[in-house]
């Protein structure tokens, strides 16, 4: 008897049978335009080992306009088919089933040769599209209809065809992007034509026993959306084409809603999708916020969906559904959608990969092997880069013993879990304590470590993290001058008013707790209402037509930097705009470029070019960044003793999980 019965229970598609209702979302990994097939073959077919429905690549061009960026990968020449045959043999060596997404980027293509109904640029591409002619329309279609019959000559199992988010398919949908005025625009009927008749062909081209699954945007999140009348008209007609499966898109690219970010709350779009159900008679999948069985089992045995999406969870564990269904739920590695070594590596260019899980795309060259030797591992410091470190080592075979002063596992990440936003790392502390417990590593907690207890080990691995830095400001030493470690774990109250010192990530995090009162992330009502997400069979695209109503914040807050740019600039790639536009929803005051001159009893004075002022505060927070702590490091040099130094003890500038994670289990692989 398994604990998720609608999850696990096989889809059958007539032609083909899913084992399970888990498809993996199409995620972007970037080894296919560096050619590293292998890479591509080993990501997918660990995937399918581990147990996934189905498996739906990163998005592939159909011709190099459509692409996302030029020489973004696409199967658009008869010489791809090769590269793309070694994925899916992999894949079916491994008992899986793989989908080409085919990926017509439109507007959106980082390109000046991009192309969309109308030569509209879009606001988060620098790129004015041309808009298509009857025979340019022509062209994109036969060539989406190719590349699919192209996916099935490469052993796919079916393409699906991506008509959401604000992409080619979906800019002809709505008026907000098609202002035509032939037979491709003006009328829905004629809005519809262009994805309908891609669904028609790729049918056609691929014959009737092949997996075609459209996604299909359910909530545009932009102004002149689709109704939700207009969202199940298309997908009664992208039934009657010749789907097989209907996926969920929300949001275009554009949206000024977050749509995946880890402060969206779980599972909170699936609401869009169960408005679907029933109307169509085809499976529906439901996507979005979805990152453990708990919730996926629920929204299936809810009605929400008939399969669910989830795609960044398998970067997170390629062994979630064989985990799910073994009973050992609780040792799913977590996503926590921070989008940081995903989403953010993709907008920069970088191989995609996963915080939690850094051999997620490097599984060819980042390997945990048997030790030759076991060794005993003394492992100082159980935040995330001593954690990574213990686990790998110890599933490695070695003996480890975790110390940390502090009486509990998690070190920093300790301090994230207490953000409104950002429980998502609840979960993976307690994963932590799962695998920690799993792999019999011996823990020391509630005492500092000293030379004289890591004498008898064969290695040291010091990750003894960071210490706050004295920003060395005058009047700091006043009595409603806080740190922010005061703050998240020391239990300090602020006041009314507060002033933050240093906009970096724990600058904006500190801002965030002090002016949020429940978090909207664990209230989906008060999360929509802050965003300004409305039914869309209410209002067009799902937005309120009142716009966004955040709660009133709970304090007055002014977060201030030295540094001129515009605070929050170097916060995450994908999530910085969130951070931002959260704050200023709140009333937070923002200044760059400010001297510090000192800190009174009535606040801070500062300097911002020739004015100077008192910025009023009851307390200040300093967040002004970090040094490594390694004082450990001096006593076991002077002692002799060889040892290894790892993440914010190593480096503090620019430290994160990320960084921690990622060093500790490289160094654990090697040692
Ligand atoms: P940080 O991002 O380096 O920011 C430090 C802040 O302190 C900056 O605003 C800096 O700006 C200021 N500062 C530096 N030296 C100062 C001094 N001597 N006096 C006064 N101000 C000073 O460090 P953090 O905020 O401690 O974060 C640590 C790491 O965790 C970062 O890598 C961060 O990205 C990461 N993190 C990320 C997130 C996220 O949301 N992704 C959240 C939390 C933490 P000025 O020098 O211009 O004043
Ligand atoms: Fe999830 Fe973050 Fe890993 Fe991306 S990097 S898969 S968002 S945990």
């Amino acid at each position: 008897m398994t604990d998720y019965p609608h999850l696990l229970a096989p889809l059958d598609l007539g032609f083909a049978r899913l084992p399970n209702r888990v498809l993996m979302g199409s995620m972007h990994t970037g080894l296919e335009e560096r050619g590293d097939w292998d890479r591509v073959a080993e990501f997918y077919g660990l995937r399918a080992r581990g147990g996934v429905g189905l498996i739906v690549t990163g998005g592939m061009a159909p011709n190099p306009e459509g692409g996302v960026f030029p020489g973004a990968a696409g199967l658009y020449s008869a010489g791809d088919i090769a590269n793309h045959r070694r994925v899916t043999d992999r894949v079916h060596a491994e008992g899986g089933r793989i989908a080409m997404q085919i990926l017509h980027a439109g507007r959106y293509a980082y390109s000046p040769d991009c192309v969309a109904p109308s030569a509209l640029k879009s606001p988060i591409s620098p790129f004015p599209p041309k808009a298509l002619d009857e025979a340019g329309i022509e062209k994109q279609i036969a060539d989406i209809a190719t590349a699919a019959a192209r996916a099935r000559e490469a052993g796919y199992d079916g393409v699906e065809v991506m008509g959401s988010e604000g992409y080619f398919l979906n800019q002809f949908l709505v008026r907000h992007t098609n202002r035509r005025e032939d037979g491709w625009g003006g009328s829905y009927e004629n809005r519809m034509r262009l994805p309908l008749e891609v669904v028609a062909r790729v049918r056609a081209a691929v014959g009737p026993d092949f997996i075609l699954i459209y996604r299909l945007s359910m909530i545009d999140l932009v102004p002149d959306g689709s109704s939700f009348d207009e969202v199940i008209e298309l997908a009664q007609r992208v039934e009657a084409a010749g789907a097989t499966i209907l996926n969920t898109g929300i949001g275009w690219h554009e949206a000024r809603v977050p749509t995946i970010a880890t402060s969206v709350p779980r599972a909170g779009f699936a609401w869009v999708t169960q408005k679907l159900m029933g109307k169509v008679g085809i499976p529906v999948v439901t996507s979005n916020r979805i990152n453990t069985p708990e919730i996926a089992e629920g929204l299936l045995a809810g009605g929400a969906a008939d399969m669910v999406s989830m795609a960044r969870p398998f970067l997170a564990d390629p062994d979630f559904v064989a985990k799910a269904r073994s009973g050992r739920a609780r040792e799913i590695a977590p996503c926590i959608a921070c989008n940081q070594a995903c989403l953010d590596h993709t907008f920069s260019g970088k191989v995609s990969t996963c915080l939690v899980n850094p051999r997620a795309c490097f599984e060819t060259e980042l390997r945990y092997e048997a030790a030759a030797t076991p060794r005993r591992i003394a492992v100082v410091g159980a935040g995330p880069a001593g954690l990574s470190a213990a686990l790998v080592a110890a599933g490695r075979g070695h003996a480890v013993t975790l110390f940390d002063r502090a009486a509990s596992l998690g070190g920093q990440l300790n301090m994230a879990r207490r953000i409104p936003g950002k429980e998502e790392f609840d979960g993976l502390v307690d994963w932590f304590a799962t695998m920690v417990a799993r792999e019999g590593i011996a823990l020391k907690l509630g005492a500092e470590a000293r030379v004289e207890d890591l004498l008898s080990y064969d290695a040291v691995v010091l990750a003894t993290g960071v210490l706050p830095r004295d920003p060395g400001i005058a009047g700091q030493d006043l009595p409603h001058v806080i740190s922010y470690v005061d703050l998240l774990a020391g239990g300090a109250e602020a006041g009314p008013r507060v002033a933050v010192v240093g906009a970096g990530g724990i600058g904006f995090d500190v801002a965030e707790y002090l002016v949020t009162g429940d978090s909207p992330t664990r209230d989906p009502a008060l999360w929509r209402a802050e965003w300004g997400v409305a039914d869309p069979a209410r209002h067009r695209g799902g937005l309120a037509p009142e716009g966004p109503r955040p709660e009133p914040p709970r304090r007055a807050v002014t977060l201030l930097q030295r540094k001129a740019e515009k605070p929050g600039k170097r916060l995450g790639k994908t999530t910085g705009w969130i951070h931002r536009a959260a704050l200023q929803m709140k009333g937070v005051t923002m200044l760059s470029g400010v001297t510090y001159d000192r800190i009174t009893p009535e606040g801070i004075e500062i300097s911002l070019g020739p004015d100077r002022r008192l910025i009023a505060a009851d307390t200040v927070v300093l967040c002004a960044g970090q040094e490594p702590e390694r004082s450990l490091a001096a006593d076991l040099e002077a002692a002799g003793i060889a040892h290894h130094v790892i993440g914010g003890a190593d480096v503090a500038a620019e430290l994160d999980a990320k960084r921690a994670i990622d060093q500790g289990a490289r160094l654990a692989a090697t040692l």
